[in-house]
């Protein structure tokens, strides 16, 4: 009695998170077909509701006797994407950024992979029938014989009949039963790479007469074991033919196998290591000692060129001489290159790169090696916190105090804080590198949280380039290009050009005019969709919003007043590029801002010229201020260094010194020392004379006073709740509505009320955005676990309020981006 049998025999039971918006995990039954295929780490596809959807096998407990449990319905990968021991990180995560697990690791994964079902229209019987019969309109036709071969969804169908179906149609031939309705899974875009692999038998071949190509293959085979076809068509252009023979008569097998896309260029030299100075020697003595052993966080601060990256490759080498693994992580994609070259030289394929740079396919290569455990360091912007690698001894946050750790999506998670948990996690070293380090690293290492390991001097003893600050406000009656460049900045422009070295220019604005204003009426020219004032584009000939891509033409008329009268104010890389382009007519100029590198690899051509020397003058945005060592770099002039100190936002200074003295120390990385002059409104404002002195202790100093007087991270914790949507009215009235729930919460519980502050709802700074209207309110408390709970209930107990479909609620936990 089968059925019986069903019954007596115990069930494996999963535990499963599903890529949905839903918290907490859910238990399946795997049936035996697919039992020995289930494992953490990889996607399946289960029943939700009426749904079908992907879901990540998190794990498997002991066998236990359920069956009132939905069956797991496929396993989509043929090896796991994540190892188990990822799955409390996870967790961690979702917890902590309160952000359903499902897509948390949706997230982490890389992109293109998850499955979606999809409605399709299928031809029936009848249809076939009736198709056959050619009782129908040429349109109705048309349709059905496209269906033939393939279920096809609306949109796929529309492509291929080349028109839109109209909707009248469709309901028709529904009703008349000639085509239904059917649920399909639509697989991801990504899928591993396979290609036809040709291998020889056992049988014998020897003795056996075979021709001239035939022979030709089997020899290859012999000496090769195996050959891809793409490969064998390069040695036998008939391959494809003689091996389909050959095959179906038994001398080779031929099957299809994952083959790896290759996203690096040409094979980069090997370096040697150099003998390590003093104070590099010590520091990787002190770390190597813990590695292995326990979780152990270290600061490491140093100016830039002083050798942090050696520390890294140093390490690197000792953590994979333990057999664990290494986890670098870089802010940007144009400093990724450059470590990557740095680490391949010394490791050569050794390493993985991740990041959004990549292909899909590319990514999910890299993503398949460190899963399965062929690579050991994976290398890789924020995302790459999320590397498949099991057992890491290391993980490095090069340039710790970069914001662009921070993602500003979807999961607002900050790659360099969660690089500590995983670390800890895994009883592992985590390393924090910059010579400029966050406050709340510099805290924390004040504080003993973390171990802090210095590096004093540049190698070499390179000196730190000399700084000038020239105050602008002197400068403002000037006309023409005197108002942007004053005479300081034009001599030192002068002769680094004559000397035939490089020089940097730096501007924190992209753009020509960054304040078009009409002449007539006096009105700002402003976004449609953005509480934001455009900016005017020369090259474009438009005005284009920077938060929202909202493009006008350049020969518009006052949108207020009718008259074609804008006045191009304000200044950005653009207008200072065309001014050097007309000083130094016979220098090769070029421009790094997100204008210019839209396009995949124009980062690496303009650091490829300023290595070759190709380029003499590089204006650019803060790209040009992270990470770059060019040693023919000796002049950086800083156009205007106050545009990020106005801003709003309590880190405002931290991040202008951070700017200021990471830009500074481009110049003179080689033999020559190299100088700087700082143009600047505030002459005397701690953050600018901070950076002149490149003195991160000083500056350390006076921020975390005012930190501390007003209460400010790293001496309390933040999360802002934002609220959005298209409707003006409806985002007040949801944030009032929501500004009540909290001040509910706070009523009922005195423990929340001691603790923790709360600041608004009010209008966002950045008011809309895309369209969208903003609110926001903002909480500060200085006990993280229990202002984490506030939110947390918060959540719970609104959930419609917090889950409406026309006003979004977005949480951002330690927020960076307060605008
Ligand atoms: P950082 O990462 O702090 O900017 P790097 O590690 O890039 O510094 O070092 C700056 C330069 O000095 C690089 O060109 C590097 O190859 C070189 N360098 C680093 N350590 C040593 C060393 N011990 N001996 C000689 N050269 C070194
Ligand atoms: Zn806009």
């Amino acid at each position: 009695m089968p059925y019986k049998m069903q019954m007596s025999k115990e069930k494996k039971i999963i535990d499963v998170a599903v890529a949905l918006p839903v918290y907490g995990t859910y238990s399946y039954s795997v049936p035996d077909n697919l039992s020995a295929m289930i494992a953490p780490g990889k996607r399946i596809i289960v029943p939700f509701g009426r749904r079908r959807v992907t879901g990540y096998v998190l794990g498997i407990p002991d066998q236990i006797s359920d069956l009132s449990l939905k069956k797991v319905l496929d396993v989509l990968d043929d090896g796991p994407l994540f190892p188990e021991s990822m799955v409390p990180f996870f967790k961690w995560i979702s917890d902590y950024y309160m952000y359903p697990l499902g897509q948390v690791i949706k997230n982490a994964l890389p992109g293109g992979l998850t499955t979606a079902e999809q409605k399709v229209l299928t031809l029936t019987h009848k249809g076939r029938h009736f198709l056959k019969q050619g009782i129908m309109t040429t349109m109705e036709a048309t349709i059905l014989n496209t269906l033939k071969t393939e279920s096809l969804s609306l949109k796929a169908l529309e492509k291929k009949i080349q028109q839109p179906l109209p909707t009248a149609i469709a309901l028709a031939m529904l009703e008349r039963g000639w085509v239904c309705r059917e649920k399909k899974i639509r697989s991801g875009k990504t899928q591993a790479k396979k290609e036809k692999f040709i291998f020889l038998t056992d049988k014998e071949t020897d003795k056996v007469k075979l021709s001239k190509t035939r022979k030709k293959i089997i020899d290859y085979l012999k000496n090769e074991h195996e050959v891809s076809l793409k490969a064998l068509k390069k040695v036998v252009p008939t391959a494809p033919k003689i091996v389909k023979a050959m095959a179906s008569s038994g001398q080779v097998r031929v099957d299809r196998k994952q083959v790896y896309r290759d996203p690096f260029g040409e094979p980069v030299k090997r370096d040697t290591p150099p003998s390590l100075t003093n104070e590099q020697k010590q520091i990787v003595a002190k770390i190597q000692k813990l590695m292995g052993i326990k979780f152990a966080p270290f600061l490491l601060s140093g100016v830039t060129g002083s050798g942090k990256t050696e520390v890294y490759l140093q390490l690197a080498l000792e953590t994979l001489n333990q057999d664990l693994s290494v986890i670098i992580l870089v802010p940007e994609i144009a400093l990724i290159s450059q470590m990557e070259r740095r680490f391949r030289s010394r490791f050569g394929n050794q390493i993985a790169i991740l990041h959004s740079g990549l292909s899909s396919g590319e990514r999910f290569d890299q993503w398949l090696k460190l899963a399965r455990g062929e690579i050991k360091i994976a290398i890789g912007a924020r995302s790459a916190v999320f590397a498949p690698v099991k057992n890491i001894g290391l993980i490095v946050v090069d340039e710790e105090h970069d914001t662009s750790y921070k993602q500003e999506t979807s999961l607002h998670y900050n790659a360099r804080d969660i690089a500590i948990v995983r670390a800890k996690q895994h009883n592992a070293v985590a390393l924090l590198g910059s010579a400029t380090p966050s406050i709340q690293s510099y805290h924390n290492a004040m504080t003993g949280k973390y171990t802090q390991v210095s590096l004093t001097r540049r190698i070499l003893n390179r000196r730190l380039p000399d700084i000038t600050i020239v105050d602008l406000c002197g400068m403002r009656d000037q006309r023409g290009y005197r108002r942007y460049f004053s005479k300081e900045l034009l001599l030192e422009l002068e002769n680094t050009m004559k000397r035939n070295e490089q020089a940097i220019l730096f501007l924190n604005r992209r753009g020509f005019a960054s304040l078009p204003i009409c002449g007539a009426c006096g009105k700002h020219l402003q976004c449609k969709n953005c509480d934001i004032s455009l900016t005017y584009h020369q090259q474009l000939n438009a005005y284009r919003c920077h938060y929202c891509g909202f493009s006008m033409s350049g020969s518009t008329k006052c949108p207020s007043c009718g008259i074609a009268d804008i006045r191009h104010l304000g200044f950005g890389t653009e207008k200072i590029e065309t001014i050097v382009r007309g000083l130094f007519p016979d220098k090769n100029i070029a421009r790094m801002d997100r204008d210019t590198v839209a396009h995949k690899g124009s980062v690496l051509k303009i650091l490829k010229g300023l290595n070759d020397g190709s380029i003499d003058i590089l204006i650019g945005t803060q790209m040009v201020a992270k990470g770059h060592d060019y040693p023919n770099i000796t002049l950086v002039g800083i156009i205007c260094a106050d545009l990020s100190l106005s801003f709003p936002d309590f880190r405002a200074g931290e991040q202008t010194f951070q700017l200021l003295a990471q830009v500074s120390g481009r110049a003179g990385r080689g033999d020559r020392s190299g100088s700087v002059i700082l143009q600047t409104y505030n002459p005397k404002h701690f953050s600018i004379l901070c950076a002149k002195h490149q003195n991160v202790h000083q500056f350390y100093d006076q921020e975390i006073t005012f930190r501390k007087d007003l209460n400010y991270p790293p001496f309390s914790r933040m999360v802002q709740i934002i609220v959005s949507g298209r409707d003006k009215t409806k985002v007040n009235h949801h944030a009032q509505a929501l500004g009540t729930a909290c001040k509910t919460l706070f009523a009922n519980e005195k423990k929340f009320r001691e603790t923790i502050v709360m600041m608004g709802p009010i209008e966002a700074p950045y008011a809309k955005i895309a369209s969208r209207y903003r609110w926001q309110i903002l909480f500060k408390g200085n006990q993280t676990g229990l202002l984490h709970r506030y939110i947390h209930k918060l959540m719970v107990l609104n959930a419609p309020l917090m889950n409406n479909r026309q006003v979004k609620t977005t949480i951002d936990v330690d927020p960076v981006f307060m605008m």
